[in-house]
């Protein structure tokens, strides 16, 4: 399994890597939407990707829109990491085609939940 962790915090970053490591998946990251674009133009679609919301260059908005917008990622799964201010907005990403959320700060344990409800065995 491999994932995709898009965050403009490095910090995030290595807390989220290290957390779907353990889970059992291969990590790589990006630190905005067109980075991430970028990364999976030359490496394919990934199975998961976790998507932060404020981020320089392109938001978690906009990648969720241009991933479903790209026919080959279909097959790929979003999770937002959000913020509670931030909540009210989410809708709007699962609208555009996101799957699933996660509100920081979030524990090891709601986080491998979650990603037990997508189908990702912990
Ligand atoms: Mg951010």
């Amino acid at each position: 399994m491999r994932a995709l962790v898009i965050d403009d915090s490095k910090a995030m970053r290595m807390i989220l890597g290290r957390l779907l490591k353990e889970v059992g998946f291969e990590v790589s990251e990006a630190c905005h939407g067109r980075d991430a674009l970028d990364k999976l133009g030359q490496t394919g679609a990934v199975d998961l990707a976790l998507v932060d919301w404020n981020m320089p260059e392109m938001n978690g908005l906009e990648f969720v829109q241009a991933v479903r917008g790209d026919g080959s990622f279909q097959a790929m799964k979003l999770m937002m990491v959000t913020t509670e201010s931030e909540i009210a907005r989410v809708q709007a990403a699962m609208d555009a085609g996101a799957d699933e959320y996660v509100m920081k700060p979030f524990t090891t344990e709601s986080l491998r939940d979650k990603l037990t409800m997508m189908g990702f065995a912990a």
